[in-house]
């Protein structure tokens, strides 16, 4: 949200003329696809991006670059003053615990045969965080903090509304306190009062912690009220980008107004 006490001026994450391809074709005519360029955007501490533009214009594709799940052809990303394109085949642990994702399908990165309970109690594990009964109070806690009941914690991903699934991904990343969560339409397929619910949240959220956020979505109404600065994607690349105010206000290319036209 905007201004808050946790912002400063040194960008936590700063990318550089980045570039990402694909390749396509087939083994034997495989060339590579370029799909994001000349992408550059900066984010402070407690602060929120959001990333906007049509489908296939490469905002997930840019979040993915970010995560180090698809690896940039060009430019750099800087995290906290270090590339991270230049970190190699493993990604530090420390890198995975700072970046967090939360994804439009909470179901997809959740076990159906594991409780929701124990998807962020494993978070913990694998990051080396507390004993067990400590990471049981941390659950609990982080459910609490997300709005889910301790009953909650039993339960399994198909017991669980679209909602409160995506509570549940909120409440894994934050579990881990990280400094950035990448937000992939991740309140895209909820209905219009639970996305105003889950965006408060993540305010919130954002205002206890300092966490900053990199805010993907298709539809500029959503990311109006939780973006404190706004890039606009348009076949690859930032065709603008500004305050949240201003975008809305005085949109300046083309393309930002086709958007805001289409935006109820
Ligand atoms: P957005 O999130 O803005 O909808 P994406 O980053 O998912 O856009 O996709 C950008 C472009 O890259 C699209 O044209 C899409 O078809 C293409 N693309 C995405 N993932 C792959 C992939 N794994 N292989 C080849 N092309 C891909
Ligand atoms: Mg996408």
């Amino acid at each position: 949200m905007s201004a808050t006490s946790h912002e400063t001026d040194r960008p936590l994450l700063d990318v550089r003329d980045l570039a990402v391809s694909y390749d396509v074709g087939g083994a034997l005519r495989k060339r590579p696809l370029a799909v994001v360029q000349d992408v550059s955007f900066e984010i402070r501490p407690g602060e929120t991006l959001g990333l906007v533009g049509g489908s296939g214009s490469g905002k997930s594709t840019t979040g993915r670059a970010i995560l180090r799940l698809v690896e940039a052809s060009g430019g750099s990303i800087d995290f906290d003053g270090v590339d991270v394109t230049a970190m190699g085949r493993t990604t530090p642990l420390s890198y995975r615990r700072d970046v967090q994702a939360v994804f439009q399908d909470p179901a997809a990165s959740l076990n159906p045969r594991h409780t929701v309970g124990s998807a962020v109690t494993t978070a913990l594990r694998r990051h080396g965080i507390g004993s067990k009964a400590e990471r049981l109070d941390a659950a609990a806690s982080a459910f609490e903090r997300v709005g889910l009941a301790r009953s909650h914690l039993s339960r399994f991903p198909n017991q669980m509304s679209g909602g409160q699934l995506q509570r549940v991904a909120i409440a894994r990343a934050l579990a881990l306190k990280p400094r950035l969560v990448v937000c992939d339409e991740a309140v895209s397929a909820l209905d219009l009062s639970t996305q105003g619910q889950i965006i408060n949240l993540l305010a919130d959220l954002q205002a206890d912690t300092g966490v900053s956020y990199l805010f993907i979505a298709h539809d500029l109404g959503i990311v109006r009220h939780i973006s404190d600065r706004i890039a606009v994607m348009h076949q690859g690349r930032i065709v603008e980008q500004g305050r949240a105010e201003r975008i809305f206000d005085h949109p300046q290319h083309a393309y930002t107004r086709k958007l805001l036209a289409a935006t109820p």
